[in-house]
């Protein structure tokens, strides 16, 4: 079955549609909606039920380190893209592996939106009840390249999510082009970034101002245990401008990640996309606010997607793999001994941040970069 065929339409949601049915429907609650009829018990979908009894057995704790909280959670319904080894160099060739996106569960159903262009689905490995994953309805490789503009169109449409996006070496687990999107303001390091922007410290944790125009600012959180840029505008086209001048000056600092043990050098070949790396490693979240009209813009520089902790032989390995919602604050394990050892030593969750994260001498260069080119970005916007 073409994934097309996965789409359910308004009339075949029109039960799940509840309260909302008089209001004029969109994309939020037709999500809504296809969150209600996957998790139908006798209509849904059989693994994100069963995925929904197990979330609710999840562990979860809040660690403070260095002054800063990390939701730490044991989440088996993560396990199989926590443990996807999609992108790493051991990975088997595509053709010996099917792609899950072109072949999803037959009681796997979706939305198609922007143009039927991409479908929206109900993601499996639940972080947060509500998580998405919004395919690509053709294969094509997870690469950002063309497809920023969708995700700003995506989070037009979804205003009641914040869509995410990470990079083939910075934690996706399928080669098949997709955005995912989580519930606003759910994940605590999101929320920790909302407060940072009014203001406040946490610890030490603040938003350090890079350049502020009346129509764009843009920030570096500093301290917050992860490199993070944050960018504010209800312009669009500088949003634009923006993204381009830190996907360009970051690609060309990424051209120095070589010679890490266990991480691959930049620019190697990707197996499972079938082409030489040549994106910037990194995760984004993207969210937009209709009240507002603000556009807000996250991203996190990596390194790659697993700390060293990974490659230690087991016994001593943590299962751990740093992608958005870890970088948002959410670190997901799937094993009991892992849980505890990360709640135990906050020092262990302090390393796998630093090990996944652009180190500090690179991201000074970077946000010099940044910083210089307020000009282009503002002159670019006459
Ligand atoms: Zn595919």
């Amino acid at each position: 079955m073409a994934l097309r065929d996965h789409h359910l339409s308004d009339d075949d949601l029109i039960l799940y549609f509840l309260e909302n049915s008089r209001k004029q429907l969109d994309d939020n609650i037709r999500t809504a909606a296809l969150i209600e009829q996957q998790t139908d018990p006798d209509m849904g979908w059989r693994r994100l039920i069963d995925n929904m009894k197990s979330y609710s057995q999840n562990k979860n704790v809040i660690v403070s380190v260095k002054g800063v909280p990390v939701h730490i959670s044991l989440n088996i319904t993560r396990t199989p893209s926590l443990t996807a080894s999609t992108f790493e160099l051991i990975n088997a060739r595509p053709s010996e592996s099917p792609c899950l996106l072109c072949n999803l569960d037959e009681e796997q159903k979706g939305v198609l939106t922007l143009d039927d262009r991409y479908i929206i689905l109900a993601n499996p490995g639940i972080t947060i009840p509500g998580d998405l994953t919004i395919s690509s309805i053709k294969h094509e490789s997870q690469l950002i390249t063309g497809h920023f503009e969708d995700m700003i169109r995506l989070s037009e449409l979804l205003t009641d999510y914040s869509i995410f996006f990470n990079g083939a070496l910075a934690g996706a687990s399928s080669p098949h082009f997709h955005f995912q999107a989580g519930i606003k303001d759910t994940l605590i390091g999101e929320q920790q970034i909302n407060e940072m922007l009014n203001g406040k410290r946490i610890g030490d944790t603040h938003a350090a101002e890079l350049f502020k125009t009346n129509k764009i600012a843009v920030y570096f959180i500093r301290n917050f245990l992860r490199s993070c840029y944050v960018c504010v505008s209800k312009d669009k086209k500088l949003l634009i401008d923006y993204y381009d001048q830190i996907y360009s000056h970051l690609l060309n600092i990424d051209r120095e990640i070589a010679g890490i043990p266990n991480v691959p050098d930049f620019g190697h070949k990707i197996d499972s996309l079938g082409l030489d790396e040549f994106e910037p490693r990194m995760n984004i979240m993207l969210k937009y606010n209709p009240d507002s009209g603000i556009y807000m813009l996250a991203v996190f520089p990596k390194i790659f997607n697993r700390p060293s902790l990974y490659f230690e032989p087991s016994g001593k390995q943590i299962i751990l793999g740093i992608a958005i919602k870890e970088a948002l604050g959410h670190l997901i394990t799937c094993r009991e001994s892992d849980y505890n050892r990360l709640k135990q030593f906050p020092e262990i969750v302090e390393a796998v941040y630093t090990d996944t994260s652009l180190n500090s001498r690179l991201i000074d260069r970077l946000s010099g970069l940044i910083k210089s080119s307020k000009k282009l970005v503002i002159e670019s916007s006459k």
